[in-house]
This record gives C-alpha cells, structure tokens and sequence, in this order.
C-alpha cells in the first residue's frame, strides 16, 4: 500500500483533499493547481485515479475544474454521497475491466487450496442457502453443476448468474467464490454496480471462507493484502454507502 501513496504524491503534490471509492477500487482528489505550479485561472481540478494501473483506461480523469474552491468542495462532497457510476463513462471502464480479478484467483489458488475439499451437490447447496438465510436473501437461488464457461485463458470458472450458482466445480472454494458474488450482488456493502473482484468483494470472499471453511482471518487477510487485494487500508470509515474517506 505504502508503493500507492508514494506514487500519488509524486505524480500530484499534496492534494487538498481525497476519498476512496472500494466499490471502484479508485479515488477522487482535489488539487490546487497553482502549487503545483501549474498556471491558469482554473485554479482548482477534480480528478479521479483508479487505485491500480489498467490498460486501456487512462491513467486519470478530470472531473471538473474551477476558479473557486467553494463551488468544487460541493461537487466533491456531493460525489461522496450521490454518485451514480453507472452514469460514469470513465467509472464504468474501471468498473468493466475488473482488473484484479486474476489476482484474485491466483490468490485463492496459492493460499486457501489447503482448506479445499470436494463436496456433494446437496453439500454445495445446503452451503449456498446458509450464505443466503444469513445475508436476508430471497429468493434463495438455484445451484446447479454444470461444464462451466471457460475464459480467455482456458480456465473454466463457475458463475453466479441471473440469481442462480452454476459450480464447475463441487468444491468448497468455487461455492464460497461464487456465494461472494451472490451477498455483494444483492448489495450487501457493494451497490449493484462494482468491481467484480475488487475490495468490496475480497472482504466479503474473506468472511465467507472464515465462516464456512474455518481459514484464519489474519492468515488471508495479510496475504490478500500483500497482493493489494483489499484497497487502499489508510481508509476504513465507512462514511457513506459508496465512500470511505481518511479517518483523524
Ligand atoms: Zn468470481
């Protein structure tokens, strides 16, 4: 995370002020121009950065620009509370790209292979429907194994679909991944529109293998945050639905 910050310093200068968005991995800062010696009367920019480099989405976006702090602290503070991303062409590209999704998995597959085991069809759905009585979900979906789709890479993956599970495989893991995808999508946390694999969704990921297959807190979540699955740890007040912004 430490990488993040030095980063965002040195390609901004101090910002006036910054939230964290975890459904879209990204944030929206507010710079003074003329200290960082740009010159202008639009004194003041909006921008937003996702937390980590995609391809083929621009590094940055310019929100709004301003000759007046006051007018752009509204438009700030009104983002942290009504933003609309599925309005957002460029918010739409970050949410779109899903970049850590194959971290994600990588990390599934490097350090929670040990608790995986096999399980009936019964055992998978008795599962999915725990997950769901818990997270108030109703109506309860529909589990079923089938080929599975394949990727780009030739993985084959389960799929949460049209409120249904579809499991590749009988697994533990696939059947907790998957369940993550049903809690987030039904808003737990995440508004219907985020990242598929971003932080909102690891934390859920993390909880659900805590609860139903008994691995370590501690253990996944600092591998999960050695990887920078988890966004961006200087922020954890939860202040809005969509926001987090510095805690004192
Ligand atoms: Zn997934």
């Amino acid at each position: 995370m430490a990488a993040v910050h030095i980063e965002l310093s040195k390609e901004f200068g101090k910002c006036l002020e910054r939230v964290f968005f975890p459904d879209f991995d990204s944030y929206l800062m507010a710079f003074d121009r003329k200290k960082m010696g740009v010159e202008g009367n639009e004194r003041f920019a909006l921008i937003w950065k996702p937390r980590k480099t995609i391809e083929d989405v621009p590094k940055t976006h310019i929100e709004a620009v301003g000759a007046e702090w006051k007018s752009l602290r509204l438009k700030f503070l009104n983002a942290c509370i009504n933003f609309e991303p599925n309005s957002h062409p460029y918010i739409g590209k970050i949410i779109d790209s899903d970049v850590q999704r194959q971290d994600a998995y990588d990390w599934e597959d490097s350090f929670l292979v040990p608790w995986d085991r096999k399980l009936g069809l019964g055992e998978a759905r008795d599962l999915v429907r725990k997950v769901a009585y818990h997270h108030n979900i109703d109506p309860l979906p529909k589990v079923s194994k089938g080929k599975g789709e394949v990727d780009e890479n030739g993985k084959i993956f389960s799929e949460y679909v049209d409120g249904n599970i579809h499991l590749a495989n009988l697994t533990l893991m696939h059947t907790i991944h998957e369940s993550a995808h049903m809690v987030i999508a039904n808003g737990e946390y995440g508004d219907e529109l985020y990242t598929s694999h971003g932080p909102v969704f690891v934390w859920k990921l993390i909880s659900l293998y805590h609860h139903y297959a008994n691995i370590p807190l501690d253990y996944m979540i600092s591998t999960a945050r050695d990887h920078e699955l988890l966004g961006d740890f200087s922020y954890h007040k939860m202040s809005t639905p969509k926001s987090m912004v510095r805690s004192p």
